[in-house]
């Protein structure tokens, strides 16, 4: 079955709720990036958290990227989602070995380490929102929650699970975000916290055979769930050779000359879905050309910007 997201309300709108399914969309991104399972958990619970927070944005072209900047061997973890349940990432390190936590768990805390969670909401604005917020045990969920609490003001309950097979493919992904609105009464929220701490894991759940629907009807059932939205999601890249030769004249020309000057063919990766792109001269040769107008016309709009600013001192 395809992943996909519910959106849901309960206790009279002062809880809104969302749940995932993703073990399509992870077992992707470990296709793509061929990562081994403890990045492969880390960086499905980030995708999954990723694409239910890129939904909750209202804007068609809104993007929203998280970053896990941690000091472990994983190091930097990047997701960017879409308000319509697109979502794409990559880990900087994705083959980690690592032996299992104290519970006999995929150490995901130990593959991200400490570090910060940065969290980026291009919404259409002149300058985007952009969040900075420590990480605590960098278990992903945990980091959320303290997000949500913190910058958003929201209190939230994150739970996110990957559960990979013997084979080292996944075997489920899914999770949760659950939110109180403000002036939620203290016998609602008392309620929830109780109901909260008997949740074992989302993936024991699903092993049980629950899909959102029923993960979210057993925590807020006995608040009146109210099922409102159900959305298809999954890992997509959108890169091209097009796109990636941006990134190739963005290099500047001196980098693009000494292509040339190699006279090989290069090969650029996609960060974001590892797909390669091959150049050859000929085409470095135009790119070239294009980094040469880019930085003239840039010449000109700095010129034009320092007759700005002088106009304004005078
Ligand atoms: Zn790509």
């Amino acid at each position: 079955m395809d992943d996909y997201i519910i959106r849901a309300t309960a206790a009279g709108m002062k809880i809104r709720a969302f749940a995932i399914s993703s073990k399509n969309m992870v077992e992707c991104a470990r296709a793509h990036h061929n990562s081994s399972p403890v990045v492969t958990a880390a960086l499905g619970r980030l995708l999954s958290a990723g694409a239910m927070m890129g939904v909750m944005m209202k804007g068609e072209k809104d993007v929203l990227t998280l970053q896990m900047k941690g000091d472990g061997p994983a190091g930097t973890l990047t997701v960017t989602a879409d308000s319509k349940g697109n979502v794409k990432g990559f880990a900087q390190n994705p083959i980690v070995i690592i032996p299992p936590n104290y519970a006999g768990k995929l150490d995901v805390g130990a593959a991200i380490g400490y570090g910060e969670l940065i969290v980026i909401k291009d919404l259409g604005m002149k300058e985007p929102y952009v969040s900075q917020t420590p990480l605590g045990t960098s278990e992903v969920a945990e980091d959320l929650t303290y997000y949500f609490a913190r910058s958003e003001q929201t209190p939230s309950s994150v739970a996110l699970g990957v559960l990979m097979s013997r084979d080292n493919t996944v075997k489920q992904a899914g999770g949760f975000i659950i939110q109180l609105m403000p002036g939620t009464d203290d016998e609602i929220i008392d309620k929830l916290e109780k109901k909260l701490e008997t949740v074992t894991s989302v993936t024991d759940m699903m092993e049980r055979g629950m899909g959102p629907e029923e993960i979210l009807e057993d925590v807020l059932g006995e608040f009146g769930l109210e099922i409102i939205d159900k959305q298809p999601t999954a890992f997509k890249c959108g890169c091209s050779k097009q796109h990636i030769a941006r990134a190739l004249i963005a290099m500047g020309r001196k980098e693009l000359q000494a292509i040339i000057d190699d006279g090989e063919p290069i090969e650029v990766k996609c960060q974001f879905c590892n797909t390669a792109y091959t150049y050859s001269i000929d085409e470095v040769k135009i790119l070239l050309e294009n980094a040469i107008l880019k930085s003239a016309a840039a010449k000109l709009r700095l010129n034009t910007d320092l007759c700005g600013s002088d106009e304004q001192q005078e």
